[in-house]
């Protein structure tokens, strides 16, 4: 995502601590802390400008959200959406998904949505697609039991990639689709990249993946 530079994103995420989760480290094995209830935990790696996890905290009240993104510049816009919705269920962390063991425990997350990730096309950038099988270990050491993955993008290499890695991984797939738009799911969200993208004419993939333990 190609965003000029923004010297003072540092300062406004500073500002926001009710919204910015300055430390999140802090808060392992017990988010209930930071959110003030123990309602079930989503989170979404690689949030962009929170236009999908902002709409998601919107409509499901009942459900506390968190979008993890890793440039500051990007994750400043996601706040200001935020302050605008004034959601309370809704917090945002500026860190490195690769580090995601540090901030959760096993069990402090119930679902993760992957959408759009970066697709790292070239071989030698494996390791970096979120659907790699470390990000899939990770992810596996924080989610609950059973708890699953759901996965949009546009992009077919990705998408076919993804599909290989986690049906390697032993992961259950399911509610695949080639043409989300056009398809019979309900309540689809979209996030600023589905949209752009969507416009453009390409097919938007999904699929919901469900850890077996
Ligand atoms: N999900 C948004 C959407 O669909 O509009 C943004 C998609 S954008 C292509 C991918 C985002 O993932 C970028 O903002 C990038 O900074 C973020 N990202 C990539 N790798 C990440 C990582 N390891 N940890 C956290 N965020 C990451």
């Amino acid at each position: 995502m190609r965003m000029r530079h923004k010297p003072w994103a540092k300062d406004k995420l500073a500002a926001y601590p009710q919204f910015v989760v300055g430390n999140p480290i802090e808060y392992k094995g017990n988010w209930k802390k930071a959110f003030g209830n123990d309602n079930p935990i989503h989170i979404e790696v690689g949030t962009g400008k929170g236009r999908f996890i902002t709409e998601m905290a919107k409509a499901n009240p009942s459900i506390n959200y968190i979008g993890i993104e890793l440039s500051e510049r990007v994750i400043v816009a996601a706040l200001d959406r935020l302050i605008e919705a004034e959601v309370t269920n809704l917090k945002l962390i500026n860190f490195n998904a690769e580090n995601l063991e540090d901030c959760f425990a096993k069990g402090d997350v119930d679902q993760i949505y992957l959408n759009f990730s970066d697709p790292w096309p070239k071989t030698r950038h494996e390791k970096r697609r979120l659907t790699y099988k470390t990000f899939l270990a990770r992810y596996e050491r924080i989610l609950v039991d059973g708890g699953e993955i759901h996965f949009k993008t546009d992009n077919r290499s990705l998408f076919e990639y993804s599909l290989r890695s986690f049906s390697e991984y032993g992961l259950l797939l399911t509610n695949v689709s080639l043409d989300l738009h056009n398809s019979d799911f309900e309540g689809n969200i979209m996030t600023e990249y589905e949209e752009k993208f969507s416009k453009m004419g390409h097919p938007i993939y999904r699929s919901e993946v469900k850890y077996q333990n």
